[in-house]
């Protein structure tokens, strides 16, 4: 196994929505974790170990507003594909991890995807305002 000393995660950002891409670097994860914020400055989540040494990403909740603990993929540092990462209680999509290369490209599709998912709401209220105006 080759072990890379930066890997990425995309993490949607409980506050604004956003996803963003992280660096995280092995040697930053140090015994008090390593905090990750957002561009709208929020904190979305600190990537910690376990007892057993397992990376995990702790985070705020987008739904309960609890921090829940996401274990992250035991090769972290040593993948070249993508993983989904789940807010277990709720089984919801939070982000990617994986290596850097591979999640760039997932958070480009989900970027166009949510442009898309945008264009459309826009486009209906629109319609709705022009209903009204008339
Ligand atoms: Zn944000
Ligand atoms: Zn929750």
């Amino acid at each position: 196994m080759v072990y890379r000393s930066v890997a990425a995660l995309a993490l949607y950002c409980a506050y604004c929505g956003r996803i963003e891409l992280h660096g995280v670097s092995r040697f930053a994860v140090g015994r008090n974790g390593l905090n990750l914020s957002c561009s709208c400055g929020r904190h979305v989540a600190r990537v910690c170990r376990d007892a057993r040494g397992r990376y995990c990403l702790e985070g705020p909740c987008l739904f309960c507003g609890q921090k829940h603990l996401v274990s992250l993929p035991a090769n972290f540092f040593a993948m070249s594909g993508v993983v989904r990462l789940d807010m277990a209680p709720h089984k919801t999509e939070i982000g990617y991890a994986g290596a850097t290369a591979a999640v760039r490209v997932k958070l480009a599709e989900q970027q166009a995807a949510m442009k898309r998912f945008l264009a459309v709401q826009a486009k209906q209220l629109a319609g709705r305002k022009h209903q009204k105006g008339s």
